[in-house]
């Protein structure tokens, strides 16, 4: 690669053009500007990689990519949930997880899992910063999301990830809503971050993707090589299609998340007050949000049944809006409401998201 001045490196300090520019092929003449598809299962002898279940030149562009974005060195895993257990076999058997008590629904019944085999689970309120420093001298792994999902509770990061430092807690933060963005554990002292690729970073609904990223230090590259090696026994891997589309996806993540956010922002105040919406739970960044329907369940599912531009689905993080009570899903736990329905904020016009979710929020309304 050419030489790059002083003032091209800090240009590609910012998040905005590293999402861009980073994780592409060495520019030389004829090079490509995208690093292929590479459908391969097995390399010639003696290069630094044997065999594709250990590594592929796809994988690494996206890995790249998103350990510049986290600061750190991040692997890709065949979905959020790969990600979220590879990182929870960090933990020791027979041990003790410190956890928000809201947490990604099926994360949660992974520690249920965890609980029917020995491991002890210890859950604190998000906001309960006092609670979570006073638990963790008796953790051996910290696991933290925020905001909590679909509550909306927001964590506050940097106390409790410094004293699982000191204490040497091994800590793993979801950043899968805040996104790099908004928030980077590891500068704040995190061991572990995972990633629902399939949400914001990839964008565009067509994908399912996990990733794990751990900071630049020699605990990190222990804590990466065991997450590698889980990776590579366990044999989940992704395939080059679907890092390739992420890759492709997460080229544009900042003026998408730009977009989103701010129609976020204008949404929630006009919600505030709306007649048909009972409380709007906003941590006050991001892309996503919840409202109570004034109203029941059926109420909070006419709404979803109505609108025509939102689309009525569970996931969130894509370029189309998105929107789903809850409480539909059984493992959803008790502590969300039964009239909460959740947004996800795409980048549709917001006058024209306004309009459908006032019709259908008046349609329920009746
Ligand atoms: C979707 C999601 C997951 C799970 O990711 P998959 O890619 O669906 O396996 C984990 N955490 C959060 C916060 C999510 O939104």
């Amino acid at each position: 690669m050419k030489d790059t001045s002083r003032s091209d490196d800090e240009a590609a300090t910012r998040i905005e053009t590293l999402v861009v520019a980073a994780g592409r092929p060495p520019r030389e003449a004829g090079a490509s500007a995208n690093v292929p598809v590479e459908l391969t299962s097995t390399y010639a002898a003696d290069g630094p990689v044997i065999y594709a279940r250990g590594g592929n030149p796809t994988w690494s562009a996206f890995e790249a990519a998103l350990g510049e974005l986290e600061r750190g060195h991040a692997l890709v895993h065949p979905s959020g949930m790969a990600a979220i257990t590879a990182a929870f076999s960090l933990a020791p058997r027979g041990g003790t997880v410190l956890v928000t008590d809201a947490t990604y629904y099926e994360t949660g019944d992974v520690l249920r899992e965890l609980e029917t085999t020995g491991t002890t689970v210890v859950r604190r309120h998000a906001s309960d910063t006092a609670g979570f420093l006073e638990a963790l001298p008796g953790a051996d792994l910290l696991w933290l999301e925020s905001p909590t999902n679909p509550l909306m509770d927001v964590v506050d990061l940097a106390p409790i990830l410094a004293r699982a430092r000191e204490l040497g807690v091994i800590s793993v933060v979801d950043n899968t809503v805040p996104t790099p963005l908004l928030c980077r554990p590891l500068e704040l002292g995190a061991d572990v971050v995972v990633h629902s690729v399939t949400k914001y970073l990839s964008g565009h609904s067509d994908v399912i993707l996990g990733a794990t990223v751990v900071p630049d230090t020699a605990r990190g590259h222990d804590l990466g090589a065991r997450l590698h090696r889980y990776r590579t026994l366990h044999g989940a891997i992704a395939g080059p299609m679907e890092v390739f589309l992420a890759l492709r996806g997460l080229r544009t993540l900042a003026v998408r998340f730009e977009r989103a956010c701010a129609s976020t922002a204008e949404l929630t105040a006009r919600l505030e007050g709306h007649p048909a919406v009972a409380r709007v739970r906003y941590p006050g960044f991001g892309a996503m949000l919840s409202i109570e329907v004034a109203g029941d369940a059926a109420a909070a599912e006419r709404v979803c049944a109505a609108t025509r531009i939102w689309l009525h689905a569970t996931s969130l993080g894509a370029v189309e809006s998105q929107l789903e009570r809850r409480r539909r899903h059984p493992s959803e736990p008790e502590t969300v409401p039964e009239n909460l329905v959740r947004l996800s904020v795409g980048i549709e016009h917001v006058e024209d998201l306004w309009a459908d979710l006032d019709r259908a929020l008046m349609a329920a309304l009746g």
